[in-house]
């Protein structure tokens, strides 16, 4: 059994099976909220409910450009990553209608810093947050002097880095 809200307003309950076929529903025909139009391959859902061109347009002040899709989870929303013209990545969900956040693990890993993963504390393995992470300097210009000193090296761990990576098939700048 599932609980929704028709239009937003009257609750009801129905099966599973309901629900199911409920969503594939919503998938195929959902729409930006602003300019009312279907999603599409180059206008992604990239917020909330809008398309990119109405997120971008909602957030111009921002100078936000758009690198693509990160995550997908198991619900079907989708992370999005932006670029502001400082270098540092944003991203956005899907599922939410927060503010762009500014990640600068996520900017690290784009840029292709090498992020480590755990810590050991007295010992004992400690798996790193992402959340802590402090830039300093231009991340633009330090990743220029670092890949024409050691383009070979091995870059940050690949588990959660963008696709869309500053490093990713074009380190021989
Ligand atoms: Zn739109």
């Amino acid at each position: 059994m599932k609980k929704l809200r028709l239009d937003n307003y009257r609750e009801v309950t129905i099966s599973d099976e309901g629900y199911a076929q409920l969503l594939a529903i919503v998938n195929a025909t959902k729409v930006c909220q602003q300019c009312r139009l279907p999603y599409q391959k180059d206008c992604p859902q990239v917020y909330g409910n809008l398309c990119l061109e109405c997120f971008q347009k909602k957030y111009a002040s921002k100078g936000l450009s758009y690198i693509g899709e990160l995550s997908r989870d198991q619900d079907g929303d989708v992370t999005h990553l932006f670029m502001d013209k400082n270098g540092y990545i944003h991203t956005t969900a899907t599922g939410s209608e927060q503010e762009p956040y500014q990640s600068n693990f996520q900017t690290l890993m784009y840029w292709c810093f090498p992020v480590p993963k755990f810590v050991a504390i007295d010992g004992v393995q400690v798996e790193l947050s992402t959340w802590q992470w402090h830039i300093y300097g231009d991340v633009k210009k330090t990743v220029r002097a670092k890949n024409a000193e050691e383009q070979r090296q091995p870059s940050a761990p690949q588990g959660q880095r963008a696709k869309a990576g500053a490093c990713d098939g074009s380190e021989s700048a």
